[in-house]
């Protein structure tokens, strides 16, 4: 099975004892990286081979490290270790240096235990706007249109206008086309999976608009780009059912809603989850795609 990583990018603002703890971890993490890669090197000089050591062996000698995520501590083993593998596989990748408290990144890796870590309603979601110029020349088909209907059928202008109009819908379905490529090689660039539903025939609820004031199929053309798109690099669409209730199901607690209107844009839940409706609708079908996913896997 193909690993899907899904990286999301937030601003978090910890308070000052979080920071404090956040240093510390970055700080810990550092010297259990070199306490770990310096005792390798010299056992690896002594016996000339590699040694097994784990976090858990200096936490003895040093209890301060016990104060700081033991996750981030693992996470430095694997780290360093996959920098020896990768060492050992490809010399040029360099041999694995100490960390400077000076210039190395600040940072450290977690892990996601029991739901001990959650995005609380911030996400840094794109929504895809149908972009503005469309909807000018949308603006101006409707107005050639008017025309049209005010010239004597079978007139020398009404033939003329009739010509405008079938050059507006051209523009149209281009320019639709155009942004519908667009936006899917983005997405089939920058994502490993895209989770969809199946057909939205709820009349395109969603932020795309793709359709509006036509009557085509521009959901399912803009679907099946995105699949050859994701196809052709090796990458996955996945389609959650279409009466899978996306937006009715709270995507913080899973609580189902029975009712809900069109006009509520802000889904409210009882667990006191508050999220933009689509953003929560969103948020739902990406956890179905995983689930489907897994089921495929
Ligand atoms: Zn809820």
């Amino acid at each position: 099975m193909r690993k899907i990583n899904r990286a999301v990018k937030i601003r978090i603002c910890p308070n000052a004892e979080q920071r404090v703890q956040i240093e510390k971890t970055i700080g810990c993490s550092r010297f259990i990286y070199n306490c770990m890669l310096a005792d390798k090197m010299e056992h690896y000089k002594k016996e000339k081979k590699m040694l097994r050591n784990t976090p858990a062996s200096y936490k003895k000698e040093y209890p301060w490290l016990k104060e700081v995520d033991s996750l981030a501590l693992a996470n430095i083993q694997m780290h360093l270790e996959s920098a020896f593998h990768k060492f050992f596989r490809e010399p040029s990748a360099g041999f694995p240096r100490f960390k400077s408290k000076k210039s190395s990144r600040k940072s450290y890796t977690t892990n996601v235990v029991n739901g001990n870590i959650f995005l609380e309603g911030k996400y840094f979601g794109k929504r895809a706007e149908y972009p503005m110029f469309y909807r000018n020349t949308e603006k101006k088909l409707a107005r050639e249109q008017r025309k049209l209907s005010r010239c004597q059928k079978g007139s020398q202008n009404y033939k003329k206008q009739k010509k405008r109009v079938a050059l507006c819908h051209e523009k149209i379905r281009n320019q639709r086309k155009d942004f519908q490529h667009k936006l899917s090689a983005s997405l089939a660039e920058s994502f490993d999976a895209v989770c969809v539903e199946d057909l939205n025939l709820k009349g395109m609820a969603g932020g795309l608009h793709l359709g509006k004031g036509v009557h085509d199929n521009g959901y399912g053309l803009f679907l099946s780009m995105l699949e050859y798109k994701l196809e052709e690099r090796g990458k996955y669409l996945i389609k959650a059912d279409r009466y899978f209730a996306s937006s009715k199901i709270c995507s913080v607690c899973g609580n189902k809603k029975e009712e809900l209107s069109l006009s509520d844009r802000i889904y409210y839940c009882e667990c006191g989850n508050r999220m933009d409706r689509d953003v929560n609708a969103a948020v739902n079908i990406m956890n179905e795609g995983k689930r489907i996913f897994a089921e495929c896997a």
